[in-house]
């Protein structure tokens, strides 16, 4: 590993970055693991780099409205029942006791281990609620009827509307996980607020749920939870596909996150393992992970996102940092 300077900076350039309006419509942006419906997009796609976009900072969480979760339940047999799943509410017709127990017990320790991770302290209580369906079936009914532009994923949250929507018809580590992935997003509304950039917002969600088991939260290292993702990405950047560089994530709008052009030869999109392993390598690297973390704080304080405050704060040049992050996922 190269020596690397270990120092963090600010963000003093943020008052020469020029203003740009970003859009106030709701998105939903198909992907493949789990889907996030934003209240806002989070970047601009008319520019690079010289975008200053919304203050972040905490909100309080939204508590679902009830004709929102009545709709929802009309798809789970006999509406589902409520049970405890830490500080949420949970309709759900599953009824493995071990899964259920399970997903109290990380509910419970999300808060906790968002801020031991991360840095960041989630505000107020969490009131939203969680619905989770036993068969795919059920759950793509739903789909259809709420949106049939987003079928075909294993989970969904809305922070604005107080709600993640997700099936258990697959693994039990892979119902935990997404579980956390939506969750997670839910908590970014108290800590950080919105709108994140795509590849923040799943790369930190990433970072909580690769790390969720039946035993609780595992520390976040080398590619451990996500061995699958991993072998994908390796795989194309061993075999020469165009993987977007770290540059090029980070600059991707809501439009562009997770979507391969029409015109291009390329016909997978890599955003969301390159979002996974980007943050959990800024995590895990002794030199990085405060720069991260301070970068992560100026957000919270209602500092605004940009790519140059990303570069800034880790103090790295994108090219150079770009090259470190592929030999670190080829080791
Ligand atoms: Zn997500």
């Amino acid at each position: 590993m190269d020596a690397q300077r270990a120092t963090c900076r600010g963000s003093l350039a943020l008052g020469l970055l020029l203003a740009v309006a970003c859009s106030s419509d709701p998105v939903a942006i198909p992907v493949d693991r789990s889907a996030e419906k934003t209240e806002e997009s989070a970047q601009s796609e008319s520019g690079p780099a010289r975008i200053l976009t919304p203050p972040l900072g905490p909100k309080p969480s939204v508590e679902a409205e009830p004709e929102l979760l009545e709709s929802i339940r009309t798809f789970l047999p006999n509406g589902g029942r409520r049970v405890s799943c830490g500080p949420y509410s949970l309709w759900t017709d599953v009824r493995d006791p071990s899964l259920l127990v399970a997903l109290d017990v990380l509910a419970s320790r999300l808060d906790t281990e968002y801020q031991a991770r991360l840095g960041l302290t989630p505000q107020g209580p969490s009131r939203e609620t969680i619905v989770l369906f036993a068969n795919l079936r059920d759950f793509q009914r739903w789909e259809s009827a709420d949106d049939g532009s987003r079928r075909g994923y294993a989970g969904h949250s809305s922070a604005s509307e107080g709600v993640a929507v997700l099936h258990a018809d697959r693994p039990p580590e892979d119902v935990l996980a997404t579980t956390i992935h939506e969750l997670a997003h839910l908590v970014h509304r108290r800590a950080l607020g919105s709108p994140l950039p795509r590849w923040l917002s799943e790369g930190l969600a990433d970072a909580l749920a690769d790390s969720a088991s039946g035993e609780g939260f595992l520390p976040l290292d080398s590619v451990v939870g996500d061995e699958g993702g991993a072998r994908r990405l390796q795989s194309a950047l061993r075999a020469g596909h165009a993987v977007p560089s770290l540059a090029e994530l980070v600059a991707k709008g809501p439009a562009s996150f997770d979507r391969v052009s029409p015109n291009s030869e390329v016909r997978t999109s890599y955003d969301y393992e390159l979002s996974a392993f980007f943050v959990r390598f800024l995590l895990v690297q002794p030199d990085l992970v405060e720069c991260f973390k301070g970068f992560l704080a100026e957000l919270a304080a209602g500092g605004r996102w940009s790519e140059d405050s990303l570069w800034l704060h880790l103090d790295q040049h994108p090219e150079e940092l770009d090259e470190r992050f592929r030999r670190w996922l080829l080791e």
